[in-house]
Parts: C-alpha cells; structure tokens; sequence
C-alpha cells in the first residue's frame, strides 16, 4: 500500500473506530490532512469543536495561527502532514487520558512510518511525551532531538501563544528556524543510511542530563 492507501484506510478505520470512550461524542473523526509524502509531520493534541464539526485538523482559531506559522516557516499545509495524536475529541476540549492515548497510538504510528518524514515537529506538551520525556516545554522549545532516525522538534502548541500572547514572538522564532533544522535533518539522514539506530539527544541540549528520549516510532 503507498501513503495515500495508508491515509485513506486511516480515515475509514478512525471514522468508526470504538477502541476509546472518545467515539461516544465523536461527530468526526479527524484522522489528518496534507501531503502524505511530506517530509515534516506536524502533530497536535487532539480535535477541538471546529475539527469534530469539519473532519479536519486545526481548523479553529489555533490553526489560524497555524496557518501564519507555516507561512513564516515558509511552509503550506499543501506541503506538510498535520494529525493530532488522538483522532476524535476530548470532550470540552480536555487533555486526552492515557487509555486514549494509547488506543489510538497506532494509527499514529502506522501514519508516522508510511510518511517516513525527516522530522517531526510537536505541538504542545502531549505530543512532545510521546518523543521526549521529562522535558519541559519551557526549556526545550525549539531545540531538536532524534528519535528512530527523525529529527524532532517540540514547539509550543498554538493555541498556548494565543492564551498568553507574551509567547507569540518566541513561537513565531521557533517556527522561523524550520526552513534550516529540516535541511539539517534531510543531510543528516542521507549520509547515515542506518540513521534508524541514531537515538541521541543533539548537542544544544545535552548539557540537560535529565531529559530522556523515547523511540517509539
Ligand atoms: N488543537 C489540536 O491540538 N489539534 C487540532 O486539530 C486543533 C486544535
């Protein structure tokens, strides 16, 4: 199956999927959007009210901001893969629980190896766990790490900078550097074929000791 199979047999399994308490309220699932050859996957938390309503990611206010990002990072989401790492709603918007999380782990999965990206940028603090853990959102904004052989990079979630505005101008930094840290990451790779079995932390964070990485993808 290519990417795109992959992507359509997604949509189809997470528009009926019942493995978490998530479907009850579920009007539609919001599988993911975008290049399903993309060389960067964005990954958000979960569907807010406009997303259960449309079936697509980050078509609220933080996917506003979204869009503005992108187009600092001289990016569209034309070009990019956006997917959360649950499909359907937390109700009123709460943080999805960790029963979920892990019921809905292998889609993201599943998604995450077909696209094969060269690197993975998070948005918020959920996400980041599922790459870096112990790492405070704070202090490891913007910075990168590998994991399976992809670059990541965790940024604050939009929707943070829109409830405390002081963020924005860090946020919009941190998106400005992408265009660099993805070239970074694509010579990275091609010249370490067995690149899969780099799992290190990049050198302007290891003097943080205490965050540790997880390769799950
Ligand atoms: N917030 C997210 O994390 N994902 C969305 O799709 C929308 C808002």
């Amino acid at each position: 199956m290519n990417s795109e199979e992959v992507m359509m047999e997604i949509a189809e399994q997470t528009a009926v999927c019942t493995r978490c308490k998530l479907h009850y309220s579920r009007k539609k699932a919001v599988p993911g959007s975008g290049n399903p050859n993309a060389s960067i996957i964005f990954i958000g938390e979960g569907p807010g009210f406009h997303e259960n309503q449309q079936g697509l990611p980050f078509v609220g206010a933080a996917g506003k901001f979204l869009d503005e990002l992108l187009e600092i990072a001289k990016l569209s989401r034309d070009k990019v893969f956006i997917t959360n790492v649950v499909k359907c709603r937390p109700p009123g918007n709460r943080d999805p629980q960790v029963e979920e999380l892990e019921a809905c782990r292998p889609y993201l999965e599943r998604q995450i190896n077909v696209i094969n990206p060269d690197m993975i940028v998070t948005l918020g603090r959920i996400s980041m766990s599922y790459f870096v853990t112990n790492g405070k959102i704070s202090s490891i904004h913007g910075k990168t790490f590998w994991s399976n052989g992809r670059m990541i990079v965790p940024m604050y979630h939009p929707a943070a900078a829109l409830h405390q505005p002081s963020l924005k101008d860090l946020v919009k930094q941190d998106f400005s550097r992408l265009p660099g840290l993805l070239k970074k990451a694509q010579e990275t790779r091609r010249s370490n074929p067995n690149l899969t079995t780099l799992s290190q932390i990049e050198e302007d964070v290891d003097d943080d000791a205490s965050i540790e990485q997880l390769s799950l993808f």
